[in-house]
């Protein structure tokens, strides 16, 4: 395969600047379709990878939902980035315990990926995109650490006013600069004094698939958890990132080569769907929403199971809850179909602000 890095540079030459949502799409499909990125040996780890346990709270959730809703005989289970299908396996195994045994659809870009979810799911169907998952069944929807991998477009305040951030080359090395067009426009009024090197971050593709898992939830009814590191209320400033061996890296380094990630504008995905007509049950810290859905309970029942074990279930229950671990950034969001009930770990319905 021809060299990304090589490739871009080429073409920067040859039309100037390009922006920065092209140079983070091309860079991740790049990365995620010439490795598996996740574990010890890879360059992140994400909650389902760390413990059973989170897929299985995963699982306990659906399947609550779906019980109260009526137990619809064919339901669709929906995983877009499903990585190793880890996640899918634990949760599934439980909800086969109350009965539940959906169809299995994963949304996955990554031909190495595909296959390792293919060893866990021989049966599974596969999607390039939400657009052709089935309509005529009810949907319980899950993705983790989706959402942050999607392109992402930034404005800067420039003395110019706001301008598109774009990638140039300075040398051969790529170089974040601001492009030539105005686009004041599309800064929200209340941003659009701020001072210079003040940036916006928005995410068209994330609020593209936010779009469509609410029209799908309006029209099929369902449920759906979004599970990602991100903010609410919505935040200014740039939260570009790349990770490689666990360690962060200059994203401006070696495209294709480290995983280029942004926070989750957690307010805007949860709107967007709630425009499309599905109903938000609320957006919780992943420490909070894992306790309501009885973590703890099941870390001490895998403790006593095999007491050998124990310090890990701790570390692991520790790492995915404590406010200063996971248990705050990471956040859940929940949505419902119409006529669907609220899932746990929410609380009483809160509006979206
Ligand atoms: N949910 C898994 C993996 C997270 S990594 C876990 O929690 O362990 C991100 C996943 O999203 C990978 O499976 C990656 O291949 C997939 N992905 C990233 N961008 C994508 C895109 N544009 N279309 C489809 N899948 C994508």
């Amino acid at each position: 395969m021809a060299d990304l890095s090589d490739s871009l540079r080429r073409l920067i030459a040859m039309q100037g600047p390009i922006p920065l949502a092209l140079y983070m799409a091309q860079a991740n499909a790049h990365y995620y379709s010439t490795r598996d990125p996740l574990g010890a040996g890879g360059d992140f780890i994400t909650a389902p990878e760390i413990s059973q346990m989170f897929g299985e709270m995963v699982g306990v959730w659906i399947a609550d939902v779906w019980r109260r809703a009526g137990s619809p005989a064919r339901v669709i289970y929906a995983e877009p980035g499903p990585g190793r299908g880890t996640l899918a396996r634990d949760a599934l195994r439980v909800a086969a315990r109350f009965g539940l045994v959906p169809e299995v659809h994963f949304i996955e870009g990554s031909p190495e990926l595909r296959r390792a979810q293919a060893a866990a799911f021989p049966q599974a169907v596969w999607h390039e995109d939400l657009s052709t998952l089935p309509d005529d069944a009810p949907i319980l929807l899950v993705a983790n650490e989706f959402l942050d991998a999607l392109p992402v477009r930034q404005l800067v305040k420039t003395p110019q006013g706001w301008r598109e951030r774009m990638v140039g080359l300075d040398g051969d090395r790529f170089v974040p600069v601001s492009g030539g067009l105005p686009m004041d426009s599309a800064v929200p009024q209340a941003w659009r004094e701020a001072e210079a090197g003040a940036i916006v971050e928005t995410s068209p593709a994330a609020g593209a698939v936010m779009g469509e898992i609410g029209a799908r939830l309006a029209a099929q009814g369902g449920a759906a958890l979004i599970i990602d590191y991100g903010y609410a209320p919505r935040q200014m400033g740039s939260t570009f990132q790349a990770l490689r061996a666990h360690a962060h890296v200059d994203p401006f380094k070696a495209p294709g080569e480290a995983d280029l990630t942004c926070l989750v504008d957690f307010v805007t995905a949860a709107q967007v769907a709630q425009v499309q007509g599905a109903r938000v049950m609320g957006i919780a810290g992943q420490g909070g929403w894992l306790m309501a859905l009885g973590m703890a309970e099941r870390a001490a029942a895998l403790a006593r199971a095999a007491p050998d074990q124990a310090k890990e279930v701790e570390a692991a229950y520790h790492r995915l809850t404590a406010p200063d671990h996971m248990g705050v950034l990471f956040k859940v969001l929940g949505l419902a179909g119409r006529e669907w009930p609220d899932g746990a770990g929410f609380g009483p319905a809160a509006p979206v602000s």
